[in-house]
């Protein structure tokens, strides 16, 4: 049971929850502003779960996965630093909320789940709430290598290592931000290819994911 009406409750919560976010230190007010836009209860499954929706929480989302925290998902927007039409692979479509982020900050968006659960779920979801993406079933560890090169990739779970399949479909000029480790905790890292294919990297704090993983027969 989704919940379809936004409510001045939850429009008010919702700008609770921004001005909570550039108290954290998010200034980036495009992301600010879309995520002041998108109705987060509505990506809840149990509506008595919508309380909750504008706190600065991960969330569980069924199948054993979460829906990141807005801190994080605004933090991994920013760095990656989205223009108008940048066209952007997402691994690790969950819940689609992060992939709504995308969208209204104006890139075009190819997300992938590995839990077809999940897609099944997600992917009627999103359309129903006009947001359009190009979903895909399958393991993010692959990438989209006919849609590649991407501008921008984001991988929204914990990877035991930087897949180089990923890497090889980032464009020149582009940014990858992927959460990187095995344990408990990742260390987000922001990789950026310059427009002579040389990589650089740079990293910004640890973060709790789910882990990316690929034991699944697609
Ligand atoms: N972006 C999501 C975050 C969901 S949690 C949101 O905003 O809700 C991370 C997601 O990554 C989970 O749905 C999990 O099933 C998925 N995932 C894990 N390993 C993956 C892989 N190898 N390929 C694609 N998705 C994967």
């Amino acid at each position: 049971m989704f919940e379809t009406q936004d409510t001045f409750k939850h429009q008010g919560m919702r700008r609770g929850l921004v001005s909570l976010l550039r108290d954290k230190g998010i200034n980036d007010e495009l992301v600010l502003k879309a995520i002041g836009q998108i109705p987060r209860h509505m990506f809840f499954d149990k509506v008595f779960h919508n309380n909750y929706a504008y706190e600065d929480l991960a969330f569980p989302i069924g199948a054993g996965q979460t829906i990141s925290q807005p801190s994080t998902v605004a933090f991994q927007s920013c760095l990656l630093e989205i223009k108008k039409g940048d066209k952007v692979l997402e691994i690790g479509t969950g819940s689609g909320y992060q992939t709504a982020v995308l969208l209204e900050l104006g890139a075009k968006v190819y997300t992938i789940e590995r839990q077809r659960e999940l897609f099944n779920i997600t992917k009627p979801l999103l359309t129903k709430m006009g947001y359009r993406a190009q979903f895909f079933f399958g393991d993010g560890f692959e990438g989209k290598h006919t849609y590649a090169p991407f501008d921008k990739i984001i991988v929204t779970c914990g990877a035991p290592f930087i897949p180089p399949k990923l890497v090889e479909q980032l464009a020149k000029n582009g940014k990858m931000v992927i959460p990187v480790g095995e344990g408990k905790e990742q260390t987000m890292t922001l990789i950026q290819k310059d427009e002579t294919g040389n990589l650089s990297e740079s990293t910004f704090g640890n973060f709790s994911f789910v882990p990316m993983l690929n034991d699944k027969q697609y």
